[in-house]
């Protein structure tokens, strides 16, 4: 069982990102340092829908 998610920038709100996760294995929003191609620099990433 996986779904789909985006991963947001959260300093610029740019959807740089899309993954997917296992729900029984990662049930938790997912916080990732990912580069951010607007701001060119790493960035906190935020998991959204
Ligand atoms: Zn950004």
């Amino acid at each position: 069982m996986r779904i789909k998610v985006q991963l947001t920038c959260t300093s610029c709100g740019s959807q740089n990102y899309l993954t997917s996760k296992n729900m029984k294995t990662h049930p938790e929003k997912i916080e990732v340092l990912k580069y951010c191609p607007k701001e060119r620099k790493v960035t906190l990433h935020l998991e959204t829908k």
